[in-house]
This record gives structure tokens, C-alpha cells and sequence, in this order.
């Protein structure tokens, strides 16, 4: 099997203007060089990623551009892990669809359901084409978990949800590595899926594609979805208390994401120590981050004049994901 192409990708959205900053007078700051995966932020500043999607981009073009491939590579056993990053307000939640809102058009659905759905009709296809060829389909186990990191504690919000109660426990959530680099949690609620409209979306989500061939091979593979904390409070000092521990501990994940990331893209340069483990964060994305597995961090950013501080921020931080 011929591994992926470069394991990390990096693209930059830019959302529409929100109709407060039009009515509020922002102007727009951003534009994409045409033809090219290039953002232009005001006058003189440029920067180039392996995607750029304008502010009328289709969810549906997100989608098929950056994440449909990585969901056929789950089917051949590649990890893959989508990240949404930049400021609050930059459209993190609405590009990866963790909103659950039920009432949202089929356009407008983000990337979870829609890779969900291309989950479940990759399953049927695999099985039809088996039964079409008179040999036994294929057994496949999808499963899910929905995480939340929070001052680098980790909560299961399937076990919130049920219990409301579980928020202000300490959980005992523990992630292991088994000999083969393979990470793995124990104390996590995990679901099984059997179809589409068991979920309303994960923020974490794990497929166990068992695929036997004629020597009853099991293939595995899983998927992360992640949208980060606001990236505005990576730089946020002055704070004090808990204020201050949550600041350092988002920091921490940010700037260990950032840096793992960066070692990554620099393995040609040989770079041997990639800090995984700097944040819980980065350790349960470990196996998804590299080796045997493709991400695509896609950052997000508001088009508005107000914003340009943030905007430039993030298309830095992305920019240096990238690494070239
Ligand atoms: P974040 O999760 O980064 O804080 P949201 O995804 O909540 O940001 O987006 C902020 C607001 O902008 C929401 O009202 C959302 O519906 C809207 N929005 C974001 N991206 C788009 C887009 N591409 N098209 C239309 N509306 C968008
Ligand atoms: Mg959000």
C-alpha cells in the first residue's frame, strides 16, 4: 500500500462578513491570489498554504477538497485527524459541524456529518461490491468517543451528558500506548455507531474498520475531529487565578500542537524528538499525527479589518505548520 503523500496539510477559510460587521462599517481585509493558494492580508503581507478557500466557499467544496480522501484512508487503515483552528468567531465550529444543530440545510452541514455519512456509505459500498462478487462482505465496527480537553483534564462528554454531575468529577482517564506506538484511553465512554442517524457528531470519533480479507486480516483506523480553543487566548497574559491556569493550559495544547506539528513537517531536516508528549492534546493525537496517518489542519479566519491582528496571528501560526 503506498503511503499518503505529505502527512500534514494546512488550509486557510475565510469566513463571509457577519452582517453586524457590515452594518458596524468593517471592511474587508483579505483576498486570495487568483489561481493560487495564497492570502493576501492588506497591502504587503502574503502567505501560501497547500489549500486557500475564499469567503464563498461551499461547505460541500471544503469538504470534498480536504477531507473526503482521508476518509477513504481509514478505509485502507490510515489515521486521519481533521483540525479547526483560529480566534473565536472565525467559523472553527461551523466549518467541522459541531454545532448539532438539527435545523441546518444539507448544504450547510460541516465536516462531521458529512464524513459520517461518507463513512456509512463507504461500508455499503464495500459490502455490496462483496456480495456482487459472491464472497463474504466485509464486518465493520464504527465506534465513537466525545472528548473536551479542559485545563489539560480530559472529560468524556458522553458520560455528561448522561450524568450531568460527571462535569465536576476528576475523571480517571488515562492514555496508554500499547508496544506498537498505538494510543489508546482507558476510563472513555465508547460508542458504537451503526448507522448515520445514531450521531448527532463527535468531536473525537474512532473507526474500527474490520476488514477480512481471505487471511481474516483486521484493519483499524481512526478518526479525530478537533475544533481547538480560541487561538486569541494563546497569547493571553495579565490574567490571574483560574483565569491564568486555564490561559497557560490552552497555551500548552496550542503551542504543543503548534510545535509537533512544525517537527513534523521538518522530519526531512531530521528532526528526531517530536514533543508529543508536551500536552494531553498532542498525546491522544499522537498515532494521527504523522507516521501512519494524514491531517489536514484547516485555520480559520474573519475577513474583517478588525480582526487583522488575529487574522495575521493565525495565518503565522498556520504558516508555520506548514513549514516550508
Ligand atoms: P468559532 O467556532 O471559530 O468561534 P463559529 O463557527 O461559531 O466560530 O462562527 C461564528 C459565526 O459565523 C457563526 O454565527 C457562524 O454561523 C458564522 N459563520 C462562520 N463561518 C461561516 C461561513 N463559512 N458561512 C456563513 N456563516 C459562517
Ligand atoms: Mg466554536
Amino acid at each position: 500500500m503506498a503511503a499518503p503523500d505529505s502527512c500534514v496539510k494546512v488550509a486557510v477559510r475565510i469566513r463571509p462578513q457577519l452582517s453586524k460587521e457590515k452594518i458596524e462599517g468593517c471592511h474587508i481585509c483579505t483576498s486570495v491570489t487568483p489561481g493560487e493558494p495564497q492570502v493576501l492580508l492588506g497591502k504587503d503581507k502574503a502567505f501560501t498554504y497547500d489549500f486557500v478557500f475564499d469567503l464563498d466557499t461551499w461547505q460541500e467544496q471544503i469538504y470534498t477538497t480536504c477531507v473526503g480522501k482521508l476518509i477513504e484512508g481509514c478505509f485502507e487503515g490510515y489515521n486521519a485527524t481533521v483540525l479547526a483552528y483560529g480566534q473565536t468567531g472565525a467559523g472553527k465550529t461551523y466549518t467541522m459541524g459541531t454545532g448539532f444543530d438539527m435545523n441546518i440545510s444539507e448544504d450547510e452541514q460541516g465536516i462531521i456529518p458529512r464524513a459520517i455519512g461518507h463513512l456509512f456509505s463507504g461500508i455499503e459500498e464495500r459490502k455490496r461490491a462483496a456480495q456482487s462478487q459472491g464472497v463474504a462482505a466485509p464486518e465493520f465496527k464504527v465506534s465513537a468517543q466525545f472528548l473536551e480537553l479542559y485545563n489539560e483534564e480530559i472529560l468524556d462528554l458522553f458520560d455528561s451528558a448522561r450524568d450531568p454531575d460527571a462535569r465536576h468529577r476528576k475523571s480517571n482517564i488515562k492514555i496508554h500506548e500499547d508496544a506498537s506506538g498505538s494510543i489508546y484511553t482507558t476510563g472513555v465512554t465508547s460508542r458504537l455507531i451503526s448507522s448515520q442517524d445514531e450521531v448527532n457528531g463527535e468531536v473525537t470519533s474512532l473507526l474500527d474498520g474490520a476488514q477480512p480479507t481471505t487471511e481474516y486480516e483486521t484493519l483499524t483506523a481512526k478518526f479525530h475531529f478537533v475544533d481547538l480553543a480560541g487561538s486569541e487566548r494563546l497569547k493571553r497574559t495579565g490574567a490571574t487565578g483560574e483565569r491564568a491556569k486555564e490561559g497557560i493550559s490552552i497555551n500548552c495544547g496550542l503551542l504543543a500542537l503548534g510545535n509537533v506539528i512544525s517537527a513534523l513537517g521538518d522530519q526531512s531536516k531530521k528532526v528526531v524528538h517530536v514533543p508529543y508528549r508536551d500536552s494531553k492534546l498532542t498525546r491522544l493525537l499522537q498515532d494521527s499525527l504523522g507516521g501512519n496517518s494524514q491531517t489536514i489542519m484547516i485555520a480559520c479566519v474573519s475577513p474583517s479589518d478588525r480582526d487583522f491582528m488575529e487574522t495575521l496571528n493565525t495565518l503565522k501560526y498556520a504558516n508555520r505548520a506548514r513549514n516550508i
